[in-house]
C-alpha cells in the first residue's frame, strides 16, 4: 500500500558551502515508468554509501538513487564539515568503554573509506586531517566535561593533548575558551564538495536522479515503488536513507527526534584580519556542551564558520523570524570570540535538519518485506552514515559485515513516546541543557 510522503526537504538556496562552488549541473529527473533492481531514496552520505556498496557487491544490478533536490543542498552538504573519528560522549563504565571502542572501529572504517574515495576520484573538497579542538568556555565545564572526555580517551588509548587558554589564543586567535582537548584524527572538509564528489563518482550502474522528490511510496509491499512528480520507479528492493525525513515516510516516527541546526560563514578575511588570528591557517573546534556550545572553523577559503543552535523541530520546518534570530545569535557569538576583527559580518546563513535518538543508537533495519532504512545519525553523519549506508546495503543483501556487531553495539534507536508527550519531554530536556550550559555560549 502506498503512503503519501509528508514534509519534503526544501532547498532555500542558502547553503554557504555550495555557494563557494561552481553551480551544479543537475542529473535528470525521474520521468515515466521505470524498473530497477534497487531503489535508494536520498542522496546524502548514507544513500551514496548504500548505492556504492550495492554496486560493489552486485555489479550487474541496476540501481536508482533518487534525490529530492540537488546533491549537496541538504544536510550532507550543509553541515560543519567535521569528519570525526571518535565518539563525542564520555563515560568510563566497562559497557561504555566497549561501546566507545566499537564506535571508533566503525568510525575509522568509514573515515578510511572516505579518505580512499577522495584520493581515488581526486575529489577537491579541502579534505584535510587537522584534528579538532574540543573546547570549554568555562573552567567549570573544562574540569567536568573535558576531564571526563580525557578519562575516556585514556581508556581507549587514543592520543590527545590539553591546550590552555594562552595556547588557544596563539593557535586560533581567540582567548574565549578556558581550555581544549586536541585529538588528531578528525578531517575537515567542504561538505557540499565532498558529497557532490562522492555522488558523481558512483559506479556507472547507479543512475542518480536529482530534483525528484518522492511524494508517494510503497515500502510495505513485496515490490516497493516510489512516485515523484513526473514518474514512478518500481524495484525489487528499496533502501530509505532520508535521515530526519524518515518520519515523512511513516518510518521511525517513534524512534528519532528531528533537530534543527543553524550555521553561518563570514566573507573571506583580509590579510590584516588573518594576521590578527592565530598561527594555524585552518582549524576546527567542537563544543564540550552540545546543546548550547558553538562549532567553529577557519576554512581554507579564509572564512570563519560558526554552527550554533540546537532546536527540536517536530514539523521539519522553521520561520523567517526564527531564522533571523538564529542569524543574529551566530553573528554575536562570532564577534564575541574575535573582538579584534572589528564588526565582522556574515555572508551566508543557513539551517539544516538531522535526527537523534534517545539512546544515541542508530535507527536501522528492515521496514518492509523488501525495504530497509538507515537513519538517526546522532550528529556525526559524515562518518557514521557512510558506515550506516554501507551496512544497510549489506543487510539488504543478506550479508554479514564484519563491523555490523560493532555498529549495533548499542542496539537500535529505542522507543520515544509520540507527540504531545514527546514535545513536553524533549522541551524539558533541552531547556535543562540550555540552563546548565548557559556559560558555554
Ligand atoms: C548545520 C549542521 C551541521 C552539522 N555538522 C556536522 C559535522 O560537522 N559533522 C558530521 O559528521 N555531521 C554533521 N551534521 C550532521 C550531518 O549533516 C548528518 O548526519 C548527515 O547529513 C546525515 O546523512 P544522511 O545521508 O543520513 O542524511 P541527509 O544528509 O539528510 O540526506 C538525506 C537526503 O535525502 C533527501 N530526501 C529527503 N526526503 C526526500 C524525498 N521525499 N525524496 C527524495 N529525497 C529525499 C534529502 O534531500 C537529502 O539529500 C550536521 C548537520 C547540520 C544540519
Amino acid at each position: 500500500m502506498s503512503v503519501r510522503v509528508g514534509r519534503l526537504p526544501i532547498d532555500d538556496q542558502s547553503n554557504g558551502w555550495s555557494a563557494l562552488l561552481p553551480p551544479r549541473r543537475a542529473n535528470a529527473e525521474v520521468r515515466g515508468e521505470l524498473d530497477f533492481d534497487w531503489v535508494v531514496v536520498g542522496a546524502g552520505y548514507a544513500g551514496v554509501a548504500a548505492a556504492r556498496q550495492l554496486a560493489r557487491l552486485r555489479p550487474n544490478a541496476t540501481i536508482a538513487l533518487v534525490e529530492a533536490g540537488l546533491v549537496g543542498e541538504n544536510a550532507s552538504g550543509r553541515n560543519s564539515g567535521f569528519a570525526i573519528d571518535l565518539p563525542h560522549a564520555a563515560g568510563t563504565s566497562e559497557e561504555w568503554t566497549e561501546q566507545g571502542r566499537s564506535a571508533i572501529r566503525v568510525g575509522r572504517f568509514a573515515l578510511n573509506e572516505l579518505d580512499c574515495l577522495v584520493k581515488e576520484h581526486s575529489i577537491d573538497c579541502g579534505w584535510e586531517k587537522r584534528g579538532r579542538y574540543h573546547v570549554a568556555v568555562t573552567e567549570n565545564v573544562a574540569k567536568r566535561s573535558l576531564a571526563a572526555y580525557e578519562a575516556s580517551l585514556k581508556v581507549w588509548q587514543e592520543p590527545y593533548r590539553w591546550v590552555d587558554r594562552s595556547e588557544l589564543r596563539e593557535a586560533l586567535g581567540t582567548a574565549y575558551y578556558a581550555a581544549a582537548i586536541h585529538t588528531p584524527g578528525t578531517y575537515l572538509v567542504n561538505p557540499a564538495s565532498l558529497i557532490r564528489g562522492l555522488a558523481d563518482s558512483l559506479p556507472r550502474q547507479v543512475k542518480l536522479f536529482e530534483n525528484s522528490p518522492v511524494i508517494e511510496a510503497d515500502i510495505r509491499g513485496q515490490t516497493p515503488s516510489v512516485r515523484t512528480p513526473h514518474g514512478r520507479i518500481r524495484a525489487n528492493a528499496l533502501i530509505l536513507t532520508v535521515n530526519a525525513f524518515s518520519q515523512s515516510f511513516g518510518v521511525y516516527r517513534t524512534r528519532q527526534i528531528p533537530i534543527l541546526l543553524f550555521a553561518s560563514l563570514t566573507p573571506a578575511l583580509s590579510d590584516e584580519q588573518l594576521g590578527q588570528l592565530g598561527r594555524e591557517s585552518t582549524w576546527g573546534l567542537t563544543p564540550a556542551h552540545s546543546v548550547v556550545g558553538s562549532t567553529l572553523r577557519l576554512t581554507r577559503e579564509r572564512r570563519l564558520m560558526i554552527r550554533q543552535g540546537f532546536e527540536y523541530s517536530p514539523s521539519l520546518g522553521t520561520t523567517d523570524a526564527r531564522r533571523a534570530k538564529a542569524r543574529e545569535i551566530n553573528l554575536a557569538l562570532l564577534r564575541r570570540r574575535f573582538p579584534q576583527l572589528g564588526p565582522i559580518e556574515l555572508e551566508h546563513f543557513w539551517a539544516g535538519w538531522l535526527a537523534v535518538s534517545h539512546n544515541h543508537a542508530p535507527a536501522f533495519g528492515r521496514v518492509g518485506p523488501n525495504s530497509f532504512a538507515a537513519s538517526c545519525c546522532n550528529g556525526s553523519g559524515i562518518v557514521r552514515h557512510t558506515a550506516a549506508g554501507t551496512f544497510i546495503a549489506d543487510l539488504a543483501l543478506g550479508r554479514d559485515h564484519s563491523l555490523m556487531t560493532d555498529f549495533l553495539s548499542q542496539g537500535t534507536a529505542n522507543y520515544i513516546p509520540p507527540r504531545p508527550l514527546r514535545d513536553i519531554g524533549v522541551g524539558m530536556a533541552l531547556s535543562y541543557g540550555v540552563w546548565t550550559g548557559r556559560g558555554e555560549r
